[in-house]
């Protein structure tokens, strides 16, 4: 039984910050905002941001949060550090580091593809995915390869079937019609297209999708999930995306 405590803060038009609640710990995770964060807080303070990436929508809110809580650390990649594109960072990760949080244990993915940086931060059964891996769909290639996205989705997919998977932006509705109409009929995909707008409808959100949902029906890992090791999973993930950039 999970001791954890996660709750999507709506930024932006289409962003998802995180709250991560232990009894004696509160992290967030992707702040693109303050406002709405310090919101979601009520009150409390949390002692770490931690961010998937460095792009301005999902680092926005750090200076401000910082400015406001000065003991946060602010946590993120390797690369990014490096860079100096994270406000503020404190710590900075590999892939298969791990980091104690809250009594837990955080593992850390290395994720490029969307970007040189990107990571997606696991424990307790949950991951949170940034712009690597959306509800039926995955990010956009700015800095990385094919190869490279593909490998990082593939190894988000290979975490526990029952993994929730908490993602960096609300686009699932999009994602699913895309995928019915590039990839063609498909009941679990029509479904879950028609569980998705019901959500909307409500005005509430789609995250967190599951590693077994996505298998069963995110249309970029369809043919890879099948034969990860042939050119065929490259070239099918490809072209699946470059239809995507232009839907
Ligand atoms: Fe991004
Ligand atoms: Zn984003």
């Amino acid at each position: 039984m999970s001791t954890l405590r996660i709750t999507p803060i709506p930024c932006l038009k289409d962003n998802y910050a995180y709250l991560v609640e232990t009894p004696d710990a509160c992290a967030v995770v992707d702040p693109s905002e303050a406002a709405p964060v310090i919101e979601a807080l009520g009150g409390r303070q949390p002692n770490a941001l931690w961010l998937t990436h460095h792009h301005w929508d999902h680092v926005g809110g750090i200076e401000a949060l910082c400015a406001r809580y000065p003991e946060l650390e602010v946590w993120g990649s390797a690369v990014d550090a490096q860079l100096r594109r994270i406000p503020k960072q404190t710590r900075a990760f590999e892939h298969g580091d791990q980091a104690r949080w809250g009594g837990h244990t955080i593992d850390i993915l290395h994720t490029p593809g969307h970007t040189k940086g990107a990571l997606v931060y696991v424990t307790d059964g949950h991951a949170f995915t940034g712009d690597t891996l959306f509800g039926g769909g995955c990010g956009r290639l700015f800095e990385g390869t094919p190869e490279e996205m593909l490998a990082s989705l593939l190894a988000i997919l290979a975490l526990p079937p029952e993994t929730h998977l908490w993602f960096g932006h609300e686009y699932t509705v999009a994602n699913l019609r895309f995928a019915l109409s590039y990839g063609g009929h498909h009941p679990e995909t029509a479904q879950r297209l028609k569980d998705a707008e019901a959500l909307r409808q409500s005005q509430l959100p789609t995250t967190p999708s599951t590693v077994a949902s996505e298998r069963a029906t995110n249309i970029f890992v369809r043919d890879a999930l099948k034969r990860p090791h042939g050119p065929e999973a490259i070239a099918s993930f490809t072209a699946a995306r470059l239809a995507k950039n232009v839907a």
